[in-house]
């Protein structure tokens, strides 16, 4: 039989629903995993006594014939999820022993469903970044290396550590969050699918606040059938969400397998960036014929004002994240440095428990949005958004779901542009038009990079339509039979 940390989601599901394995074997499993990927710094904490009870609680509900979704299935929690009794950090110093007395909406979702946590999972701080190597806990390693190459590559970010640990097959899903594509971005990297529902399907309340507009949770998977189970137990109303949408939730699994004969398909011009390595438009182009194949219509598309949608990001996140990280004064929360004069202190906790990163996107943010700045930047950021989403919105009038690159390069090498803020930020091009305008959006593993690295393509879907996303996504992972495997997959 496959080892039980080799499984995917919905396979481990019905490994139990045959009783073939217990979910205290399936846990055990995957916590040896853990033990072993620990050189990836996947984990800020490990919650492995929890989940071995959790296990047990949902081998007896099972044995009562009491089943939710995810009934004894591990997953792991990016740790920006405020979790009851477990210290939550976002990857900053200032959250310094924070342990929240409540639990994420999204988190108690999966607990009802019966999921078992495992842990904690490394983050860029505040989940700023694409590489995971902003976290006060240090860089996450990728389980990938270039062939010939021993240098230790990025996982993506800012979920890298969840990337990190589904890829090593330490976990058969975790969740994430995506403000500009921190789950999509890290899922291409590291080999597996990532996907960001529409804006207000999954509730933010408990999630540490990055730009409030923009932040949405979900699920980092091996298969695109697994995203599928994963974000139905995750999805759905919540009042202690005013942005949640009061919508109901279908059974995404559903119909994920019933084809794309007929769907339209469009494929924007303006994302063919200059400088675009050509291996990135071939697998592009890959895509488009296997679609084809699959009975869909492609046409191009024209997303006009996408040029303008990594500055228009790059001010609105900022901006929203100045704001959220207002409250971190060291009265409340976390780190306190000095006891003194309290100007004196909050100067000190802040400079302190803020990283570079942080720092520089709060100055961004404060420089926009202050008196003399306003209009130039902020307002004009918001006009602009407005302009790309109207876009979108007449695109979507021909069509069904866009297909892109999900990055335009590779997974690089850690460091490699850490000093380099603009080289980062161009990470999210293919990625920041979807958060601006809520739309949901999914990155698909389907091929290798001259270098041997995993390469995603994306597919961005009408608003709460994540059930067409899901099915194309599908056929896409179908055509592309994507299995190459790390250089470090952890034994279970
Ligand atoms: N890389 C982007 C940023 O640094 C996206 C981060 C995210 O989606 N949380 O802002």
């Amino acid at each position: 039989m496959t080892a039980l940390n080799e499984l995917g989601l919905a396979e481990a599901r019905d490994v139990l629903g045959r009783g073939e394995a217990s979910s205290m074997e399936l846990t055990e499993a995957h916590i040896r995993a853990g033990e072993a990927a620990r050189p990836l710094n996947a984990y800020i904490t490990e919650t492995f006594e929890r989940a071995l009870e959790m296990a047990a609680d949902a081998d007896a509900r099972r044995a009562k014939g009491e089943c939710g979704i995810l009934e004894g299935l591990p997953v792991a929690v990016k740790d920006l999820f405020c979790t009851d009794g477990v210290l939550t950090t976002a990857a900053s110093h200032i959250l310094d022993g924070f342990v929240p007395p409540y639990e994420s909406t999204v988190t108690a979702n999966l607990w009802r469903q019966g999921a078992v946590m495992l842990g904690k999972t490394n983050l860029d701080e505040f989940s700023m970044g694409s590489s995971n190597d902003t976290s006060y806990y240090g860089p996450v390693e990728s389980p990938w290396r270039r062939p010939g190459d021993n240098r230790p590559l990025v996982p993506g970010g800012s979920s890298g550590g969840s990337a990190a640990l589904v890829a090593a097959r330490a976990a058969p899903a975790a969740i994430g969050t995506d403000t500009g594509g921190s789950i999509r971005q890290p899922a291409a990297f590291s080999g597996i699918v990532g996907l960001k529902p529409t804006y207000g399907r999954c509730s933010r309340w408990g999630v540490v606040a990055f730009a409030s507009s923009l932040d949405q949770p979900g699920p980092l998977t091996r298969t695109v059938r697994d995203a599928a189970l994963m974000l139905r137990a995750m999805a759905g109303h919540d009042a202690k969400d005013s942005t949640s949408a009061p919508i109901p939730v279908p059974n995404f699994e559903e119909n994920i397998a019933s084809g794309i004969k007929g769907l339209k398909v469009g494929i924007p011009k303006e994302y063919v960036l200059d400088g675009m390595p050509p291996e990135i438009d071939k697998l592009w182009r890959q895509g488009i014929t296997w679609l084809e194949e699959a009975g869909a219509q492609t046409r191009e598309i024209s997303l006009k004002h996408t040029k303008y949608a990594l500055p228009t990001y790059y001010i609105v996140a900022p901006a929203e994240a100045s704001s959220n990280l207002a409250r971190y004064d060291g009265v409340r929360f976390g780190l306190r440095v000095g006891n003194g004069e309290l100007d004196d202190m909050y100067q000190r906790t802040r400079g302190q428990g803020f990283g570079v990163e942080v720092r520089r996107r709060v100055l961004i943010g404060t420089y926009v949005l202050s008196a003399g700045y306003y209009d130039a930047y902020y307002l004009k950021a918001q006009k602009l958004r407005t302009l790309i989403a109207e876009d979108f919105t007449s695109a979507f009038g021909e069509i069904d779901v866009i297909l892109t690159p999900t990055a335009p390069s590779a997974a690089f090498a850690a460091g490699e542009k850490s000093d380099d803020p603009i080289a980062m930020y161009i990470n999210d091009v293919f990625t920041v038009p979807s958060s601006l305008t809520g739309l949901p959006a999914m990155s698909v593993p389907a091929g290798l990079s001259a270098d041997g690295l995993p390469l995603g393509l994306q597919v961005i879907a009408k608003p709460f339509d994540e059930a067409t996303m899901l099915r194309v996504g599908f056929a896409l992972e179908a055509a592309a039979g994507f299995d190459a495997r790390p250089d470090f997959v952890a034994a279970g």
